[in-house]
This record gives C-alpha cells, structure tokens and sequence, in this order.
C-alpha cells in the first residue's frame, strides 16, 4: 500500500491573522513587552508559540493594570472602549485589526448614525460572545440588535427600518436565510437594507475545501475549536465526504481511523490553523 498525504494549498492563515501575527513576531523580535488583547488566533499551538517568544494574552479589563510594553489588538478587531481604555493608561497601542473588519466597523458606524435619523434598527448577524461581533457592536453603542438564528428576530421592531449587516466569519448562505424571513415579515420591505459582509477570504474557501475534501479517501481538518470559520470549513468537508475528523493538534490523530483503503490523506484547516501545525499532523501521519 502506498500512502499519499497532501495539505491543502489553500488552507492556513488568511491575510487578517498573517499580518496580526507577523505584528507580534515583529515586536517581539525586537524584545518589547507585548500584551495581546484576547487570543491572537482561535488556535491554541500558534498562541503558544507566541507566549513561547514572551507574548501575554490579557483580557480587556487588565489593560489597566500594565504601566509599560505595547498593547496588540488581533484581526477581529475591538470596540471603541478598548482605544479609550489603551489611551487612557497611556500605552502604546499596534492595531493589527484586519482591514477587512476596520472597513466593516466604518460602515456599520455609518449605518448607525444614519439608521438613528429614521427611526431605525442596525442588526448584526453573528456568533454571540465573538470577539469580532463585540467589537461591531460596539460602533453603535451597543445598540444594535445581535442575530446568531431565527429565534433572536423577535428582538426586531418590523415596523421600523431595519439595516443588517454580518460577522465576516458567518455562512452567506444562513445570512440570507435571515435577510428572507427578516423581508417577509417587514411592514415594508423596501426598508429593510441588507449587505452581505462576510468575508471572501472565508466564503472562496468553501467551494475550494469541497473540492480538495472531495478528492481524498480520509480527510484530517485541523483547527482550534472556537475557530467560526473553522467550524463552516470543517462542515463543508463533512458535507462532501463523511470521513472528515477535526483534530486540534497532531496527538489526537487515531490510528483505528486508517484502513488500508485509505491510500489518500487530505490535511486541511481554518484561516487561523499554521501551516506548521498542517505539517507536524502530516508527520505524525506518515510515522504512523
Ligand atoms: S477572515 Fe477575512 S476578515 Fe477575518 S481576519 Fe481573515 S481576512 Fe480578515
């Protein structure tokens, strides 16, 4: 039997999550104290590797209690408080908020001011608690309406425009199903404004992972477990061929999981998985 392990040239980090951790490399590099706000990348091993280097991952609320060294915002970006808490305690800030999401917040900023001479409602449609979706909902005073399904658009006024927007991460296909329901029940449906913000980087990925997922007897999806778009990439493999596993790192790899038909391992993972970590899983697979 001759076995065959590819990696997916197209998963691994997506231009946000490169430039955010070739910032803290950088500072690093030339030894400064860096604080990064939140888990740099929903992936434990890369995080780890950071903090191998002297990163310290902090929570919003401890950017008071550091007098010296630089506070790092990630790619998901924050809200408007965070600037004010870093300037506050006179730090120095590296914004590595992806510029996808920078773009994202102007809007939805805009929108806000915009929707509140008309009486009307922003919504967001994200996952609750994520970081991102913090950080959008924070340029508007917290007062947008948070959408994660169906259910939460009772939260919605339907007599009143409504503007909605996304979380990059989010599926397309799920954000239109909500732009449907949302248009069926408006008073009027010409006053609901609907912008699919999701993210290419993440929505090209899903036809490209069917594809390679597809072509492989036994495929390996490898990502942290709070990655959102981990999770979509990981379903979209699963859709196509129902011998995907979502591991986290190289150790949980399974030998039970191998039969000698498999002859073809595909390796792929979220915009946030290294490369290296693709790598070590292809070589815990081939020591097998
Ligand atoms: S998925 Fe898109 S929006 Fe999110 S960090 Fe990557 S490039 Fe930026």
């Amino acid at each position: 039997m001759s076995l065959k392990v590819d990696i997916d040239p197209h998963s691994g980090f997506c231009f946000g999550v490169t430039k955010a951790i070739e910032a803290a490399d950088a500072l690093l590099g030339k030894g400064e104290k860096v604080y990064c706000v939140g888990e740099i990348v929903h992936n434990q091993a890369e995080s780890n590797r950071l903090e191998l280097k002297g990163m310290k991952t902090i929570e919003l609320n401890q950017i008071q209690d550091i007098n010296s060294g630089t506070i790092l915002f990630r790619a998901h970006g924050e809200s408007p408080l965070s600037y004010t808490l870093v300037k506050d305690q006179n730090l120095s800030l590296k914004d590595a908020t992806c510029p996808v999401v920078l773009k994202l917040q102007k809007r939805i900023k805009a929108a806000w001011l915009h929707q509140k001479q008309i009486d009307g409602q922003i919504a967001i449609y994200g996952k609750p608690g994520h970081p991102e979706l913090i950080g959008l909902a924070g340029q508007t005073n917290d007062e947008a309406v948070l959408i994660s399904a169906v259910k939460d658009l009772t939260q919605l006024n339907f007599s009143r425009p409504i503007e909605l927007f996304s979380q990059t991460t989010m599926s397309p296909e799920e954000f239109e199903e909500i732009v449907a329901i949302i248009k069926s029940n408006a008073d009027n449906p010409k006053h609901v404004l609907h912008h699919n913000t999701t993210c290419r980087q993440v929505t090209g990925r899903v036809p490209r992972i069917k594809q390679f997922a597809k072509d492989y007897d036994l495929i390996l999806f490898v990502s942290g477990k709070n990655s959102s778009n981990g999770k979509v990439l990981y379903n979209a493999c699963q859709s196509v061929n129902p011998k995907s596993y979502f591991i986290t790192k190289p150790e949980e790899v399974e030998r039970h999981w191998f039969t000698s038909s498999d002859v073809k391992v595909g390796i792929c993972g979220a915009t946030s998985t290294p490369l290296w970590l693709m790598e070590a899983v292809k070589d815990t697979i081939l020591k097998l």
